[in-house]
């Protein structure tokens, strides 16, 4: 087994090699700008960010013109969100989205309701599913968009984007999907899902971090987050990415390419990751949904007496990576608003862990989780005043 075991692949995979290898070129040899058409070097960037565009196009179900290639997923998702808000002033001023969306999508709407936006908040069921009657009953004359995610990256839930985007449709409201969790993980048809915007990052799925892609339908407007040069469209300026976009291009294409197997092999993983915490630790609860309404790679528990902290530091000492459900990005004690949306008390929020697979996981690995947590929860409770109380 190797030295550590990484189970946090729902904040980051690793870069695949064979991507890696594709990438190469255009930080060496290759690496004229982009928008250099008068010699070989930048032609030969321009046609790799081309043949790139192409592939991503391809693999989504969209035409090249509507694939557009950012920084990050929480560019993309900032993009979409002020940028339509931007476009679509005029027409009205309220958006509706979910109180589970990652923050690049709940911070972007807190800040439009600072500049005299109305936002939309959706509660979520006890597995964090959004109902779609719920989405059709807040669309107002002034709603211009409407932002739910595919998947959600703590709890793993699989959103009904299919029937969110038809209601959309059919109230003429633009329709937004995050689907940066999603990506390589589930297939993505953006005319058989039926949005008209979705953001995805290849860091998600064994790209490159720093790069990420929104799609815009032909016809949606949006204003530009960032001016400058006349970049992809004159939509979102900068020098390319050259070798982040064929990075991009390549780990999205093997991921589509071997999705069957390498989910399946992720979900097996994960079922056996909680059933065996379910079997071997009491007073423990999964977050999120099981089985098919849940994100192949995604695990969540909470362990009832502890704290998530502690856990992840105990479980640090043993070489294994994972995450937890209170430790917010901005280092603060204040519990997951996902996991309080799901209806959980914050003491119980507090002590929970996010365990994430990848392809690259081994049973092994998985193996080794299951026998060392448990003993790590139970040296918590011991510790814990509230713990002996119960035992009592
Ligand atoms: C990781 C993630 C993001 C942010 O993507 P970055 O490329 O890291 O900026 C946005 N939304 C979801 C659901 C994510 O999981």
């Amino acid at each position: 087994m190797a030295e550590s075991v990484y189970m946090d692949n729902n904040a980051t995979t690793c870069l695949r090699r064979e991507v890696l290898e594709e990438m190469m070129p255009y930080f060496t040899d290759i690496f004229g700008n982009g928008s250099s058409k008068f010699y070989e070097t930048g032609r030969k960037a321009q046609n790799a960010i081309y043949e790139a565009r192409r592939k991503v196009a391809e693999l989504i179900g969209a035409s090249v013109n509507e694939v557009y290639f950012t920084a990050s997923g929480c560019e993309s998702d900032n993009w979409a969100i002020k940028g339509v808000a931007s476009a679509y002033k005029d027409k009205g001023n309220h958006i509706i989205t979910s109180s589970i969306e990652h923050h690049a999508v709940l911070s972007s709407c807190e800040y439009l309701e600072k500049h005299g936006f109305e936002v939309t908040y959706l509660p979520v069921d006890e597995n964090g599913r959004v109902d779609p009657d719920d989405v059709r009953s807040a669309i107002t004359d002034k709603t211009i968009l409407i932002s739910i995610m595919t998947v959600n990256n703590e709890i793993g839930t699989i959103q009904p984007i299919k029937e969110i985007a038809g209601i959309a449709k059919e109230k003429k409201v633009i329709f937004h999907t995050d689907a940066v969790q999603a990506g390589g993980h589930m297939p993505l048809d953006v005319k058989e899902l039926g949005v008209d915007m979705m953001s995805l990052s290849a860091h998600k799925f064994h790209g490159p971090k720093g790069v990420g892609m929104l799609y815009i339908r032909n016809g949606v407007k949006t204003d530009n987050l960032i001016h400058g040069g006349g970049q992809e469209r004159g939509k979102r300026a900068a020098t390319e990415n050259t070798a982040g976009i064929v990075g991009f291009a390549s780990a999205l294409e093997i991921a589509v390419r071997d999705m069957d197997k390498n989910t399946e092999k992720m979900r097996m993983m994960r079922d056996r990751l909680i059933n065996g915490i379910k079997e071997r630790i009491p007073y423990c609860r999964l977050n999120g949904p099981s089985g098919d309404l849940r994100l192949c790679n995604n695990v969540n528990f909470s362990f009832r007496y502890i704290e998530g902290e502690s856990i992840l530091m105990l479980l640090d000492m043993k070489g294994i990576c994972a995450s937890s459900g209170s430790a917010c990005a901005s280092g603060s004690l204040d519990p997951s608003h996902v996991l309080l949306a799901i209806g959980l008390p914050h003491e119980i929020a507090h002590g929970s862990l996010r365990l994430s697979v990848s392809e690259f996981t081994t049973d092994e690995e998985v193996d080794y989780v299951l026998e060392v947590l448990p003993p790590i929860i139970q040296r918590l409770r011991d510790m814990s005043p509230l713990y002996e109380n119960i035992e009592k």
